[in-house]
């Protein structure tokens, strides 16, 4: 990744520390561009008054804003490069920067990926058979499957989106699909994403049953395991870094629902659960924590609530529970599952260990709304 080509808008951050006369401001950066950070703060400190101080904790989306710690040490301003505002009030005042990459791939090396990508949503369309009686095996056969799973398609529309600092290629990719003979649709999800194609690693709501398939403008499998997870349909990959083109493939996904599977399965026997509660702002769901717990102990089972910043094996494996819940970001009970010595299941399979929700209706993705 070359970072000289990225453009972070510091304009409008020193203008509103000018005006304000702020003298103390805190700056949060994603991990992949820490190696940036001090040059930012040089130029913040060189056009403004203020000092600038780095929030050096690992941050990985808008829903970790820092909040009332740095007020305790008189921050007056937050400002958050890279990720965009969510529905969440971190009771800080907060400046989101935007941050671009200007890299435009070709087109040419995904087309092939795409036109067997429509295939294979046009045979979905034509072969929707979803109101047969499953029994039990067949029910759990569905639950694996990546693609049988879904919900009956309207249409086979190509969903272009992109992760945040690709989003202003969607238009111009729009155009250029629709010449290339795709009826293409950016997606609007809701009121966890700010822009049109906009995905999370916990949010893919604007994905609808016109859509039959995906391209994905962006690098790394974080988006596109989640988004395929979340809708079982094929998705291609065109990384603008590298201009390279690949897809995500169904057997990686069916790996990872057999693994959720087989975490619910052990998970029938426990008696003891750990119900974790996420403290960053974005990520706190107590309300599903409690839900959680109540619904242990109607099937006899105790929970007990653990809050953390942080979530990590060394923080909760020696607690004596038989397996853990996980309400803080959905991803770390599905991209980090292997580091943990007991099952760590999100709330929805733990729905499905308990019996309370079918193996039938197929794999839900733990989506923050
Ligand atoms: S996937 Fe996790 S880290 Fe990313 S925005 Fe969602 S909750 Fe935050």
């Amino acid at each position: 990744m070359d970072l000289n080509r990225h453009d972070f808008e510091l304009d409008e951050l020193i203008g509103r520390i000018q005006e304000n006369d702020h003298r103390l401001v805190a700056l949060q950066v994603p991990e992949g561009l820490k190696m940036q950070a001090l040059e930012m703060m040089d130029e913040i400190e060189t056009a403004s008054s203020a000092k600038v101080v780095l929030a050096a904790d690992p941050c990985y989306g808008a829903c970790d804003l820092v909040h009332n710690k740095m007020q305790m040490m008189g921050v007056e301003l937050v400002a958050h490069m890279g990720h965009s505002q969510m529905n969440i009030d971190s009771g800080m005042p907060t400046q989101f920067i935007d941050v671009t990459y200007d890299g435009d791939p070709d087109l040419a090396p995904v087309i092939p990926i795409l036109n067997k990508h429509l295939a294979i949503a046009k045979g979905r369309m034509e072969n929707q058979n979803l109101d047969a009686e499953l029994t039990e095996e067949e029910a759990q056969e569905r639950f694996m499957d990546a693609v049988g799973r879904m919900t009956p398609l309207k249409d086979t529309k190509l969903g272009l989106v992109g992760s945040i600092q690709h989003l202003h290629l969607l238009p111009d990719f729009h155009d250029r699909l629709e010449k290339a003979g795709y009826d293409v649709t950016i997606p609007m999800g809701g009121a966890r994403l700010t822009f049109p194609g906009q995905v999370l690693g916990c949010n893919y709501s604007g994905d609808d049953d016109t859509i039959g398939h995906y391209l994905f403008l962006g690098s790394g499998d974080f988006h596109p395991i989640g988004l395929v997870l979340h809708t079982g349909k094929p998705l291609a990959m065109l990384d603008p870094y590298s201009g390279d083109a690949i897809e995500m493939s169904f057997e990686r996904i069916e790996r990872i629902l057999r693994q959720r599977s087989g975490l619910i399965m052990s998970s029938m026997d426990a008696t003891r659960f750990g119900i974790l509660i996420g403290e960053k702002p974005g990520q706190m769901r107590r309300t599903l924590a409690l839900r959680m717990k109540r619904l242990l102990e109607k099937h006899g089972k105790k929970g007990y609530l653990l809050a953390l910043e942080h979530v990590g094996p060394e923080l909760i494996d020696f607690y004596p529970v038989d397996a853990f819940v996980n309400t803080a970001c959905p991803r770390i009970a599905i991209d980090d599952a292997v580091k943990y010595a007991k099952p760590l299941i999100t709330p929805y399979e733990l729905e499905v260990s308990l019996g309370e929700k079918k193996w039938e209706m197929g794999y839900q993705f733990d989506e923050i709304p």
